[in-house]
């Protein structure tokens, strides 16, 4: 199976000490996700299919963070792991145990950040946790710790999305039109 670009705009995956990548290190922890920089409203799709496991608030004052906007997260188990899709607001209709299929909209992302400080301050923050694992299980990765158990680096998945994304936009009416001449 193919995974699907989360974001219509599939945009570059941050790695390295760039602030938005896995692992990097910020004021009070380590960023334990990928954040995928965007706008406020656009549609999140799911990578693979599968089964909604979690719906949560993710930041924001209902669970005493705050110095963030109010944001939730959906937790899709699938074969890869379980996909976090963080700092969005999902649809209706996507609820504890919902069945996915992959490229289907979850919801819309919300704007995290409440200050403008130079830096994007709305993007989709994705999480891998491995299969039966629940978010709200990941303790926050303190300075000097170890990697929280269950949680994986998503930087690799997000790679190849972007790469199915370029791929797709680049050479996708080309194959589509030699399919046609088979076709014919
Ligand atoms: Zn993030």
């Amino acid at each position: 199976m193919f995974y699907y670009p989360p974001l219509k705009v599939m945009t570059d995956v941050p790695v390295g000490n760039h602030y938005g990548s896995f692992g990097v290190k910020r004021k009070y922890s380590y960023h334990c996700g990928v954040d995928l920089y965007c706008n406020k409203g656009d549609f999140v799709f799911a990578i693979e299919s599968g089964i909604v496991t979690e719906t949560n608030w993710f930041t924001g004052p209902k669970i005493n963070l705050p110095w963030w906007n109010d944001t939730r997260c959906v937790c899709v188990e699938s074969d890869t792991g379980v996909i976090v899709y963080g700092e969005m607001q999902e649809f209706c209709k996507i609820v504890v145990g919902t069945k996915v299929k992959r490229g289907e909209s979850l919801g819309t992302v919300e704007t995290v950040l409440k200050k403008d400080k130079g830096k994007p301050m709305t993007m989709l923050h994705v999480m891998l946790l491995t299969r039966g694992t629940k978010e709200t299980d990941i303790p926050s990765w303190a300075h000097d710790t170890e990697r929280p158990k269950g949680l994986l680096d998503p930087t690799l998945l997000l790679t190849q999305c972007r790469i199915n994304y370029a791929f797709n936009a680049a050479f996708r009416p080309a194959i589509e039109s030699l399919s046609n001449n088979y076709i014919a």
